[in-house]
């Protein structure tokens, strides 16, 4: 890396760091995810603070330091102020741009998921009058973004066959096993003592479990989630977050 890089930055998140400065998490087509210091970025008047807005795409010139490296200039390109304008909108990428932070170490490149999470942010900024965006929609696409990040970042799932004995998922009762990141079949189930053995293992209806192969298909222009299988998937992504960061 050279001392000093321009580079355009995803603005995840930031932080007050000393009595002056910001901790700012960007993520970067070129090194990925990185934690700088905006020198002087919580005093008034700072040139450097409205660039550096969380949820905007700057063009930053990153300086190599001792301790952190910081953000030796920064311009704003987009500012996605359909996002910011909706409080709904705002949230849902809010805990977006959070999940994405805690999944994706720091310093390494990967551009297609920078692609990616440049796309997903202008979707959402996109206020074409028929993309609605009520809290559903919120939850169904916040849902989908847990889903393809982990799948991204090499946790894709295994929904046709069981991990354990390889035949073919009946319906009934199965189970998502969050070790092995996929189904577990019933008879699978009943070999093993879930509560004894710490298996850590979720439940999952037929139905939400062709809505999720249906997702991993690639086929989301159709689907419908009622409220108590968006509620299913939800549970089963955050179960997984919490398997992963634990
Ligand atoms: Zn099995």
């Amino acid at each position: 890396m050279e001392a000093t890089y321009p580079t355009n930055a995803i603005i995840l998140n930031r932080r007050d760091y000393r009595e002056a400065d910001r901790l700012v998490s960007v993520y970067t087509p070129e090194f990925g995810r990185l934690n700088l210091l905006a020198r002087g970025a919580c005093k008034w008047g700072s040139k450097l603070a409205p660039h550096l807005e969380p949820i905007s795409i700057s063009k930053i010139l990153v300086v190599k330091g001792k301790g952190f490296d910081y953000v030796g200039s920064a311009i704003m390109s987009e500012a996605f102020l359909s996002i910011k304008q909706d409080l709904n909108k705002l949230y849902f990428v809010g805990q977006a741009l959070a999940i994405f932070s805690r999944l994706v170490r720091e310093a390494e490149a990967d551009e297609e998921l920078y692609r990616w999470l440049e796309k997903w942010l202008y979707n959402i900024d996109d206020t074409s009058p028929n993309l609605p965006f009520d809290k559903e929609d919120g939850r169904f696409r916040l849902a989908l973004f847990s889903w393809r990040l982990l799948s991204l970042l090499g946790y894709g799932t295994q929904l046709q066959t069981c991990v354990t004995c390889d035949e073919n998922i009946k319906a009934g009762k199965n189970s998502f096993d969050l070790s092995r990141g996929g189904l577990l079949c019933s008879s699978c189930q009943t070999s093993m003592d879930i509560n004894v053995m710490g298996n850590p293992l979720v439940s999952l209806s037929d139905n939400c479990i062709k809505l999720l192969r249906l997702i991993d298909g690639g086929e989301i222009k159709n689907i419908k989630f009622s409220p108590k299988l968006l509620k299913e998937w939800e549970n089963l992504n955050i179960q997984r977050l919490r398997w992963l960061q634990a």
